[in-house]
């Protein structure tokens, strides 16, 4: 059977911490999803539009990783696409409760589901989208923070 994994996330944008964790979980896995969810209540800064367009621009030649989009619950999707495993990346303390809650709820629904976390690389620890938007709209340079190739 394949090891499929999906890497499910909002990417925005898309940051070096991602691009990390999905290089890093490439050899783990026969095929990795990178998969946007759509979530109708969480207004995104960047459009789903773009948002594919760097992560194709980054991955889009892999042939291990597919982008892809897919909205309703994540455990739906991973069953649609007959992966049986989830990947996500720990920053800290905080990340690792939350991801605790939705990973052995997500165990509940679908047991055949094994939730995968990689720690972030140290240097990456204080790196999420949110920070990089900030920059953004207060007009900062952002290049060491986004992959190659992500401009804005
Ligand atoms: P979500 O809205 O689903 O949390 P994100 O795009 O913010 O989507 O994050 C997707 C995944 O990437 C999550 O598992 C998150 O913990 C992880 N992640 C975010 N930033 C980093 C980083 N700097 N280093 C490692 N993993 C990260």
């Amino acid at each position: 059977m394949q090891r499929i994994a999906v890497f499910p996330g909002s990417f925005d944008p898309i940051t070096r911490g991602h691009e990390s964790v999905i290089k890093r979980a490439l050899p783990l896995f026969d095929r990795l999803i990178v998969a946007v969810g759509e979530n109708g209540e969480k207004k995104s800064f960047f459009s789903l539009e773009t948002r594919l367009k760097w992560l194709n621009l980054i991955f889009g030649n892999d042939p291990g990783i597919r982008v892809t989009t897919y909205s309703g619950l994540t455990i739906d999707f991973c069953r649609a696409e007959n992966a049986t495993f989830i990947l996500r990346g720990l920053r800290t303390s905080a990340d690792f409760e939350f991801e605790r809650g939705i990973g052995q709820m997500n165990k509940m629904m679908y047991p055949d589901i094994e939730t995968v976390f990689l720690l972030c690389e140290p240097e990456y620890a204080a790196l999420s989208s949110s920070i990089v938007r900030d920059i953004i709209r207060n007009g900062g340079d952002v290049r060491q923070f986004v992959p190659v190739g992500v401009t804005f």
